[in-house]
């Protein structure tokens, strides 16, 4: 069997809440977050340093909870990130089950269970090939998992981020309302934002276009997708500053 070699050294795997989803989009599934681990291990495996950002849709959304609960939004977003800690704390348990080393780094102070963010301690774990589990989004309300993602993933000197979604990539309108509707192959930033395409709010998206780092976007539920990025096999939509953009089938 030829051995596969890893096209990147570090990288940030952005994981939604749900992700780590049961049915119905609602809780921690023990089954799917032990199958995240796994492929998490198998390209640990190649040698690629690993940082996740988790977020926290699965458990609580802070604008939901402003709507359904009338709370305010600052708190709301608050038990929002929250939500994001207990996400890691899974995945790192389903990791360490996997033998994998791993630390959650809170942005949001919580020393019994996980360390402080900081940065160059960061670093050091990555270097020493742990996983680095990001949880608490970037601490501040009125923020994403996403813009946490792009802003780690520059802070900690990663080459991409892999946005594990739902669907196969990028659309030009949600193709569940629009079945018509084209993937993008590649897209730039820059269109990404104009046309307001269904990738990551423009916080997360400028952050990544001012600071180079491109993104690409893949179905996390395709067992066996995040091993051929790693490995370079051109899956999903990449982002990036290129303005050659390609349509699928054009
Ligand atoms: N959140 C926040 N600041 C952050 C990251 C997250 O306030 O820096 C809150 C926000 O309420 C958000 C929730 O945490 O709705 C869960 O994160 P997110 O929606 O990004 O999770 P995902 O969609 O990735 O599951």
């Amino acid at each position: 069997m030829v051995q596969e070699t890893a096209k990147y050294k570090r990288v940030l795997i952005k994981l939604s809440g749900e992700a780590l989803a049961g049915e119905g989009e609602f809780g921690i599934d023990s089954k799917k977050t032990h199958s995240l681990a796994e492929e998490v291990k198998e390209v640990q495996s190649l040698g690629v340093e690993i940082a996740i950002v988790v977020g926290g849709g699965n458990l609580i959304r802070g604008a939901n909870l402003v709507k359904v609960g009338g709370i305010d939004r600052a708190t709301a977003d608050y038990m929002g990130m929250l939500a994001t800690i207990q996400n890691a704390l899974a995945l790192q348990d389903a990791c360490e089950k996997k033998g994998l080393y791993t630390r959650v780094q809170s942005a949001i102070d919580i020393h019994s269970v996980a360390e402080s963010y900081i940065r160059r301690r960061a670093v050091r774990h990555l270097e020493k090939k742990r996983i680095v589990i990001f949880a608490g989004g970037i601490g501040n309300p009125y923020f994403t998992t996403d813009t946490a993602a792009s802003l780690r993933a520059v802070e900690v000197g990663c080459e991409l981020i892999l946005k594990a979604t739902k669907v196969d990539g990028v659309y030009e309108a949600d193709p569940k309302k629009d079945p018509t509707a084209k993937r993008y192959s590649r897209v730039s930033f820059m269109e990404s934002i104009k046309r307001r395409l269904q990738v990551m709010d423009s916080t997360a998206l400028s952050l990544c276009m001012e600071n180079n780092m491109p993104i690409i976007v893949f179905d996390i539920f395709k067992r066996g997708n995040l091993k051929d990025l790693v490995v370079g096999k051109e899956i999903g939509t990449l982002i990036s500053n290129s303005e050659d953009i390609r349509i699928d089938g054009e």
